[in-house]
C-alpha cells in the first residue's frame, strides 16, 4: 500500500503529470481490472527522470504500462506500486540516416508498432512486415520481444536508449540477451527510445506482404476483448495445439471464455473480471498438464 505521506510527497512533486485512482481497464486489451492508486504520465524525458528519481527517494516501485495489449490488471488495481505510462510523450519517430540499401529510424517507446509498419510501407523500408497487426507500443514490443511468423522486433534493432537505475544509458540489443517473448530488460528498466535499421524494398512488395500477414492474422483470431496468445509455445510445440487436444476450446470461468477459433486465446466478455481470466488460465494449464504433462508458461503479464 502506498502510504499517505508518500502520496502527499508525490502530489507536491509530480502533480503536473499525476492522477490518482486512474482506471486501468480501458487501457488494456481485456478491459478488466481495477485502478492505479498513483498514475504518472510524463510528457517528456525531464518529467520521466523526475518521476523515477522521486520514486527512488520514496522507495516506491513502479510498473510501466505500454499499450496494455499483453497485460492483465488485478481486480483490486495497483495499490503498492506506481504505474508509469509513456503514452503522453514519447510518440516521435524520424528517419535519422539512410543509404541506398537501408534507413535508420529513431522511434520513441510510446510509438505504436502499427505506425512503424505503416511508415515502412509508405517509405519502402522492409523488415517489419511479419509484425503487421501486432498491437501495442514499440516499448512494449521490445520488453516482450514481440514477434510473429518467424520474425521478432529484435531482428531490426540497432540500439536502445534505456533508463536504468535512474540514469540513461545505451544498450546494444544483444547485451539484453533477449529470449522468446522476453526482451531481457531488468524489472525497473524503461525503454525510452530505439534505433531500427530497415532494408530498402519496393513499396508494392511490402504492402502486399503486410496485407497478406494482416489477413492471415484476422482469420485466426476471434472477435471481442482479448490479448492474443495467453501461453507461450513450449519447445517444439504449439500451446494452441496442446490446449485444443486437451479439450479447452469453449471452456469458461465466469465471463472469461476460451475462444472456439483459437484454444490459446481467452475472450473477456463484458461481465468478465481479471480473476475469471486467471482462474481460466489455471484450468487451461491443469488440463494440458493432465493431458500430456506439459506445464504451459503464461505469455500474458499480470500486474498486481
Ligand atoms: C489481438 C492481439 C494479437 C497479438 N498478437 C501478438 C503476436 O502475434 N505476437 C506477439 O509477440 N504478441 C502479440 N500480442 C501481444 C501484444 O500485442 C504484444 O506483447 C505487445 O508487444 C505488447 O505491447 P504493449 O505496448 O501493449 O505492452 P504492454 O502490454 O503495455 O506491456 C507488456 C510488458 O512490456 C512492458 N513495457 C511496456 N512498455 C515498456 C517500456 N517502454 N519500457 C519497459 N517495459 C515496457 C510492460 O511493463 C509489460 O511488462 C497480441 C495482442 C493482441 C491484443
Amino acid at each position: 500500500m502506498i502510504r499517505t505521506e508518500q502520496k502527499h510527497e508525490l502530489r507536491q512533486r509530480l502533480s503536473e503529470f499525476m492522477t490518482e485512482e486512474e482506471p486501468l481497464a480501458p487501457k488494456t486489451a481485456f478491459k478488466t481490472g481495477g485502478a492505479a492508486a498513483i498514475y504518472l504520465q510524463p510528457a517528456d524525458l525531464t518529467e520521466l527522470l523526475l518521476a523515477v528519481k522521486t520514486l527512488a527517494e520514496l522507495k516506491l516501485g513502479f510498473l510501466i504500462l505500454g499499450g496494455g495489449r499483453n497485460l492483465l490488471i488485478a481486480d483490486d488495481g495497483i495499490r503498492n506500486k506506481v504505474v508509469i505510462s509513456l503514452s503522453r510523450g514519447f510518440m516521435d519517430y524520424e528517419i535519422v540516416g539512410s543509404d541506398k540499401h537501408s534507413v535508420m529510424i529513431r522511434a520513441e517507446a510510446g510509438v505504436s508498432l502499427a505506425a512503424l509498419v505503416n511508415l515502412s510501407g509508405v517509405g519502402g523500408y522492409g523488415g517489419l512486415e511479419n509484425l503487421a497487426g501486432i498491437p501495442g507500443s514499440l516499448g512494449g514490443a521490445i520488453a516482450m520481444n514481440a514477434g510473429a511468423f518467424g520474425s521478432t522486433i529484435f531482428d531490426h534493432l540497432a540500439a536502445l536508449w534505456v533508463l536504468h537505475d535512474g540514469g540513461l544509458c545505451w544498450r546494444s540489443p544483444a547485451s539484453l540477451n533477449p529470449g522468446y517473448r522476453d526482451g531481457g530488460l531488468g524489472g525497473q528498466d524503461i525503454v525510452v527510445a530505439a534505433y531500427l535499421i530497415l532494408p530498402r524494398k519496393p513499396v508494392q512488395e511490402i504492402v502486399a506482404k503486410v496485407n497478406e500477414i494482416r489477413s492471415q492474422r484476422w482469420r485466426r483470431l476471434p472477435q471481442g476483448a482479448h490479448a492474443g496468445s495467453v501461453f507461450k509455445n513450449p519447445d517444439g510445440n504449439f500451446a494452441g495445439r496442446l490446449l485444443e487436444s486437451a479439450g479447452c476450446k469453449g471452456l469458461r470461468c465466469g465471463g472469461a471464455k476460451v475462444a472456439v477459433e483459437h484454444a490459446n486465446v481467452i475472450v473477456a466478455e463484458d461481465t468478465a473480471t481479471s480473476q475469471d481470466i486467471i482462474d481460466l488460465m489455471e484450468s487451461m494449464q491443469a488440463s494440458v498438464r493432465q493431458h500430456c504433462g506439459t506445464i504451459l508458461q503464461p505469455e500474458i503479464r499480470v500486474f498486481s
